[in-house]
């Protein structure tokens, strides 16, 4: 059966599959229903400098503390992007990919639960990478998890505003190619990741 229609997308994950997707965003809504969490590596990926690496971590971790304010009205959702090529995210991120999309090139990583805070150190080699010390006992800081106790308070006040639920204790990485094309279609566009982790602070 390799009669394979030329005008139709194929899944490159599922080996014998034959009936093939009309566009690209059937093939991607196949993906993400049946393969939510497959990440083996593509072939393409070449290898990046240490001192590439190094300093990418080290602008993640600016971009990051940059976001750890300390004014009580920061607490909750935040978002940044940072512009990177995918060998240098998966140089970096390589064992912590959750999932790996072939059709759409992108990758996602899932940071929670109660090691999640000394993973990310050891990936971006700071300890700190997610504490900003005010002093006076002041912290702010990525949650990436809840303790049993503390959340059960957190889901009355969570009811007031639902969406700072829904990122309390995860942090997630998206690396993906953003951009457009004008209308000769000259294409400009470059990888980013994209973090997005919940804000939280208290005193220590
Ligand atoms: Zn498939």
């Amino acid at each position: 059966m390799s009669t394979r229609d030329s005008t139709r997308l194929y899944c490159s994950i599922c080996k014998r599959r034959v009936k093939g997707f009309k566009n690209r965003s059937g093939l991607q809504r196949h993906e993400t229903l049946k393969h939510v969490s497959y990440n083996t590596l593509p072939s393409h990926i070449q290898p990046v400098s240490e001192s590439e690496l190094s300093h990418l971590k080290k602008a993640i971790i600016k971009e990051l503390q940059k976001r750890l304010k300390n004014h009580h009205t920061a607490v909750g959702k935040q978002v940044f992007s940072i512009h990177c090529s995918e060998d240098a995210f998966v140089g970096i991120f390589r064992n912590h990919i959750t999932c790996y999309s072939p059709c759409g090139s992108s990758y996602l990583c899932i940071f929670k639960g109660e090691k999640a805070f000394d993973e990310v150190g050891k990936v971006l080699d700071d300890k700190n990478w997610g504490e900003r010390n005010y002093g006076g006992g002041q912290l702010s800081f990525v949650r990436l998890y809840m303790p049993e106790s503390e959340n059960n308070s957190y889901d009355q006040n969570a009811k007031k505003s639902k969406s700072k639920l829904v990122y309390n204790g995860e942090m997630t990485v998206k690396w993906k190619v953003t951009g457009g094309r004008d209308k000769e279609n000259h294409k400009f566009e470059a990888g980013s990741a994209q973090f997005r982790f919940f804000l939280d602070q208290c005193q220590i």
